[in-house]
């Protein structure tokens, strides 16, 4: 069995590897290590190998573990789905929301980031195969949704986010990447927001998705192993 530390190394071989393959500064990737329904001690590990980025996708769980790790030993990201009620939460305690779909819920992170007096980062979400089972805006709704995020005073809209179906084949997952990095290029045309970001591409499929210029790969299996 290989350990965390060890995964860790060869997934960061294994992006910059592909970052120079296509032309691109491996440094502009950030490795966001997914570790729900992993225990705090297990994402310790992870912290000691020098992970910089957590990503994690429910609330209560998320603020037990950060709570008992330090809020300031990594860059937090929230990475599940939010529910209003709990915006207050995820902006306590997360760097960056990356799971944005709906005004109401943006109207909700802004008001509670005014409350502490931050400027919460978000990403939209955007459910790119249309997928009945996900979240997430459909992709003729983004450029309007974009522009009413970036109105928000407490908030910053700093990319977009997607999670195409499971293929077993990543091949199969490059034209959503790809379709993500249009809408991106869009939002930038129409003067909507200047977007920095592009968080695609999981333990099966991020080589791909670095190819399509992902910036935030959100990596869970490879790094931690299977989840119960
Ligand atoms: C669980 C999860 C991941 C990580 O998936 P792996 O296949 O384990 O790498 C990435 N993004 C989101 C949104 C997730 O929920």
């Amino acid at each position: 069995m290989t350990t965390i530390i060890d995964n860790i190394e060869t997934i960061k071989k294994q992006i910059e590897k592909t970052a120079l393959g296509c032309g691109r500064d491996p440094e502009s990737i950030t490795l966001i290590g997914v570790s729900k329904r992993k225990s705090a001690a297990t994402v310790s590990k992870a912290l000691d190998a020098g992970s910089s980025d957590l990503g994690e996708n429910y609330i209560q769980e998320a603020v037990d573990k950060i709570d008992a790790l330090g809020r300031d030993r990594a860059c937090w990201h929230f990475i599940g789905h939010l529910q209003s009620n709990k915006a207050r939460f995820a902006v306590q305690y997360f760097d960056y929301i990356h799971t944005v779909d709906k005004i109401k819920l943006a109207r909700e992170i802004d008001k509670q980031a005014a409350k502490v007096g931050k400027i919460q980062k978000i990403l939209l979400q955007v459910n790119i195969a249309k997928e009945s089972t996900k979240s997430g805006a459909l992709a003729r709704d983004a450029v309007c949704l974009a522009r009413e995020l970036a109105g928000f005073e407490n908030v910053s809209l700093e990319g977009l986010m997607c999670m195409p179906p499971y293929f077993s084949d990543p091949e199969d997952a490059r034209t959503y990447f790809k379709q993500l990095g249009h809408i991106k290029q869009e939002i930038m045309a129409a003067g909507v927001a200047s977007l920095t970001h592009l968080s695609m591409g999981m333990s099966n499929d991020f080589r791909v998705a670095i190819e399509e210029g992902s910036t935030m790969v959100r990596v869970g299996t490879a790094i931690f192993g299977g989840r119960d």
